[in-house]
């Protein structure tokens, strides 16, 4: 989560404080793309009725309550179906796409032992999958650089 500072924290979208006692959006850093609009409130602690003014309001709120939800859930590995209890051994995409009808929406929240994707068939596939999407003229960001990084290091 973003911190809040009273009094210090600003809102990205007007620039202005953003103060306790006004409704509060607070976005973790759960939007890779710097081309995408909402990029802009990545990380960031901002007023709902500055967000419901933007075009991209919606669907930044919608991520976040998705990243919400998934939070404090058991995590359950996609390749062996085990718990994943260990963090240094815990692969995740988390909500990676922007729009549901992207390429990369098939692997929001993605999640697996780092250790099973050493020998899983379906490894090569998401690696060519995510580098595509890295390499695309639409996208732009090291963020999914570094979970391709974490992967060739399994
Ligand atoms: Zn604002
Ligand atoms: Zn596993």
């Amino acid at each position: 989560m973003a911190v809040h500072i009273p009094g210090k924290t600003r809102c990205p979208l007007c620039a202005q404080l953003a103060l306790r006692e006004e409704p509060l959006a607070n976005f973790p850093p759960i939007f890779g793309n710097q081309l995408d609009p909402a990029f802009a409130v990545n990380d960031a602690v901002v007023h709902r009725h500055c967000l419901a003014e933007r075009p991209y309001g919606q669907r930044a709120l919608a991520k976040l309550e998705s990243y919400q939800q998934h939070q404090g859930r058991p995590k359950v590995c996609k390749v062996c179906g085990l718990a994943i209890t260990n963090p240094d051994d815990y692969f995740t995409l988390g909500p990676i796409s922007d729009y549901p009808d992207e390429p990369l929406a098939r692997f929001d929240w993605f999640q697996a032992h780092l250790h099973c994707l050493r020998d899983w068939d379906g490894t090569p596939g998401l690696v060519s999958a995510i580098e595509a999407v890295s390499r695309s003229a639409e996208w732009e960001g090291d963020v999914l650089e570094r979970l391709l990084e974490r992967i060739r290091r399994a």
